[in-house]
C-alpha cells in the first residue's frame, strides 16, 4: 500500500501552491487531485496584491517570477519590450495613460479614492506589486511548475476516511462523472450531462469507485464548496458549518453592451469614466441607519472599441434572486438602482443592457469567525458531548486540513479570497516542512498542534479580512492607509521565521 506523505485536493491556485512550496522545501511523495475532467479556462480575472505575492515568493521565487510574468503578458499581451523587462517602461505608462487607475467615484462623479493599477506603484509603496491575472493562466502557470504526474485532474474527492490503523487516511475519488451543479461555487462546471451520474459521499456507485488515495496528510484546498469539509462536518457539533453561507450581498452584471446611445456614452464618459478605463460607483453620503443601501456600489468598464460592462454589488435576499435572468435580472437591478438613488445615465445604461448579457451571482462564505478563547475541544470530547460555549468549526480533523476557499471563501470584494489562501500556504507549508523535518508523520499530536498553530495565526486574521470585506464600502483616505500597513506592508518572510 504506497502512502503519500500529502495529497492536495483541489488543483486551484491554493492547493498548487501548497504543494509548489511543499516541494521546494524537500517534500516529493506528494500528489494533487482534481475533480475536473481536464483542465480548460474556466473562472475571471484575480488580482493578486502585495501580501499574496510576498507569500508566492516565500513559497517559491520562481513560481512568483512566473505569475507575475504572466500577469504582465496578461495585462499587456501585445508589448515585446514589456516581455523582455517584466514592466512597463515609463514612456508605455504615458501612452497607456487609461489603463493605469481605478478610479472611485461618488454619484456626483466626484473623485473619491483611485487605486493605481501598475505594478511598480504598488511595489515602491508596499514593498511588493499587483499583478491582474485570469485564475486560468494563475492555475495553468502554476501547474506547469510541478511535475506533470504531480496533478491529476478527473479525480473527485467524494470522501475521507481515517485508518488510524495504517496511520493515514485514505481519499475516495471518482473518475468521468459529471459536473456537479454547484450553487455556491466560484468556479463552478455547469455541463449539462443527464446520462451521468453524480454520485455524493454517502453512495458511490460501484461503476464509478476508480480508486483511493492513503496519504499521511490531507490538505483539502477544493474551495468554497469544499467536499471534504462537508465529509469532516457532517454528523459533527460542526454540521451548521458544512456549506457556506450566503453572506447577503449578491452581483448582477452585464457582461457588455455595444449600442450606446451618443449622449449617453459623452456623458457617461464626461462624468464618470474621464480617462479611465475601470470606475466605481457608489454613493458616500449615508446615514448610520442605511448601510446596507448605501453598500450597493456598481462597477463600470469600457473597452478601447467603445462597449462596456458593469457588475453591481447589492445586499439582496436569495429569494430576490432566485431563478432570475435575462430580462428579469435587469429589472431587479433597476429597482434596486432605484432604491439606492443612483443617478440617470447608469439606470439608463442598465436600462439597454441585453438580456443575454446578463448574469447575476450569489457571493457565499465561510465565516472566520472567533470566540475569545480559541480552544477547541478534542475530537473525544467534541463525540462525547463534553464541551460547553461557542463551538467554531476548526478548521481541521486529525490528519485533515483546510486550506482557502474551503476554510473561509468569502465574497471578492477586498480582492482577498486568493491572497489570503497563498499566505495560508505559506503557513502551511512552513509547518508541514517542520513536521517532515522532525520526521512526525506518524506523531498525531506534532500533526494537531501544527495545524492548530496555522489555525491560530490566520483565524484571527482571517476574521479582520471578512469584516473588512462585508463592511461599510466607503472609507477615508487613513482607513485605506490603515489597511494598507495591515495588510500590504507585512514582512511575510520574517513572520515565517517567527512561526516556529
Ligand atoms: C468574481 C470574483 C473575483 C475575484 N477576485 C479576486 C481577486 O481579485 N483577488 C483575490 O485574491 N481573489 C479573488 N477572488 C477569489 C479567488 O478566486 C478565490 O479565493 C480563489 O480562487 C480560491 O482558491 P482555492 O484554490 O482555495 O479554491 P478554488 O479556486 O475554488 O479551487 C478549488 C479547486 O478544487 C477543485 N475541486 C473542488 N471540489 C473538488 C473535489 N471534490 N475533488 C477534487 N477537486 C475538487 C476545483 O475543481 C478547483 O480546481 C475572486 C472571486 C470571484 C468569484
Amino acid at each position: 500500500m504506497g502512502i503519500y506523505d500529502v495529497v492536495v485536493v483541489g488543483a486551484g491556485p491554493v492547493g498548487l501552491a501548497t504543494a509548489i512550496g511543499l516541494r521546494k522545501r524537500g517534500i516529493d511523495n506528494l500528489i494533487v487531485i482534481d475533480q475536473t475532467r481536464t483542465f480548460r479556462k474556466v473562472g475571471q480575472i484575480v488580482d493578486l496584491l502585495p501580501n499574496g505575492l510576498k507569500a508566492l515568493k516565500y513559497l517559491d521565487p520562481q513560481a512568483y517570477e512566473q505569475v507575475k510574468e504572466a500577469g504582465n503578458k496578461f495585462l499587456n499581451p501585445n508589448s515585446s519590450e514589456h516581455q523582455k523587462t517584466g514592466y512597463q517602461t515609463t514612456q508605455q505608462q504615458k501612452n497607456t495613460k487609461t489603463s493605469s487607475e481605478w478610479v472611485q467615484k461618488n454619484f456626483q462623479g466626484q473623485r473619491l479614492h483611485s487605486i493605481p493599477l501598475d505594478y511598480n506603484h504598488w511595489l515602491k509603496k508596499y514593498g511588493e506589486g499587483r499583478v491582474s491575472i485570469s485564475w486560468y493562466d494563475l492555475q495553468t502557470t502554476l501547474r506547469h511548475i510541478l511535475p506533470q504526474d504531480l496533478v491529476k485532474a478527473n479525480h473527485r474527492c467524494l470522501n475521507v476516511v481515517d485508518e488510524p490503523e495504517y496511520g493515514c487516511v485514505r481519499i475516495d475519488c471518482v473518475s468521468n462523472t459529471a459536473a456537479e451543479a454547484n450553487p455556491y461555487a466560484y468556479w463552478a462546471e455547469i455541463v449539462q450531462d443527464n446520462n451521468r451520474q453524480t454520485p455524493n459521499a454517502r453512495s458511490i456507485p460501484q461503476q464509478l469507485q476508480t480508486k483511493s488515495l492513503r496519504a499521511k496528510l490531507v490538505i483539502a484546498a477544493d474551495g468554497i464548496n469544499s467536499t471534504v469539509r462537508k465529509v469532516l462536518y457532517a454528523d459533527s457539533p460542526y454540521c451548521a458549518f458544512a456549506q457556506p453561507e450566503y453572506s447577503g450581498f449578491a452581483a448582477i452584471a452585464c457582461r457588455e453592451i455595444s449600442e450606446i446611445p451618443h449622449h449617453l456614452s459623452t456623458e457617461l464618459e464626461a462624468k464618470f469614466f474621464e480617462d479611465s478605463p475601470i470606475l466605481t460607483v457608489f454613493d458616500d453620503h449615508l446615514s448610520a441607519d442605511s448601510t446596507s443601501i448605501g453598500n450597493s456600489r456598481m462597477m463600470l468598464w469600457r473597452r478601447s472599441s467603445g462597449q462596456m460592462g458593469y457588475i453591481l454589488h447589492i445586499p439582496l435576499s436569495l429569494e430576490e434572486l432566485e431563478g432570475k435572468s435575462g430580462g428579469l435580472l435587469v429589472d431587479l437591478a433597476l429597482q434596486e438602482l432605484e432604491k439606492a438613488n443612483f443617478p440617470d445615465p447608469l439606470r439608463e445604461l442598465v436600462r439597454i443592457s441585453p438580456s443575454v448579457n446578463m448574469l447575476q451571482r450569489p457571493y457565499y462564505i465561510h465565516r472566520a469567525i472567533i470566540s475569545d478563547s480559541i480552544q477547541f475541544p478534542s475530537t473525544a470530547n467534541l463525540n462525547a458531548g463534553n464541551y460547553t460555549g461557542t463551538i467554531e468549526p476548526a478548521w481541521s480533523n486529525n490528519r485533515v486540513v483546510f486550506i482557502g476557499d474551503a476554510a473561509h471563501g468569502m465574497p471578492p470584494f477586498k480582492a482577498q479570497g486568493a491572497n489570503q489562501g497563498l499566505e495560508d500556504a505559506g503557513v502551511l507549508a512552513t509547518l508541514v516542512t517542520n513536521l517532515a523535518q522532525k520526521n512526525n508523520w506518524d506523531n498525531t499530536l506534532a500533526i494537531s498542534e501544527a495545524f492548530e498553530k496555522y489555525e491560530r495565526l490566520r483565524r484571527p486574521f482571517m476574521e479582520s479580512i471578512q469584516q473588512a470585506t462585508l463592511g461599510q464600502f466607503y472609507w477615508s483616505s487613513r482607513e485605506w492607509q490603515e489597511y494598507g500597513q495591515k495588510v500590504y506592508c507585512r514582512n511575510f518572510e520574517q513572520e515565517m521565521e517567527a512561526l516556529l
